[in-house]
């Protein structure tokens, strides 16, 4: 069972937290929020990081933004 399933995600404070692979980046595994696209690398949303949304992380690591090159977890 996952962690995040009951956690609200911290930047919107609704329920759409996902633990994800992304292909485009070492498999890196991450946690995505399907609401507002934020994103925490690891397996849970630090409340002391700053809001990153998925393209900015994306852009700044030099990939592509494509959520069909993000395996979902749970
Ligand atoms: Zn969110």
């Amino acid at each position: 069972m996952s962690q995040i399933n009951n956690t609200k995600c911290p930047a919107c404070g609704q329920g759409g937290l996902i633990l994800v692979r992304l292909l485009e980046f070492d498999s890196k595994i991450c946690v995505l929020c399907r609401e507002c696209e934020a994103i925490w690398e690891g397996t849970f949303p630090s409340p002391v990081q700053p809001i990153i949304r998925f393209e900015t992380y994306a852009a700044s690591h030099g990939f592509e933004a494509d959520w069909h090159r993000i395996e979902e977890l749970i």
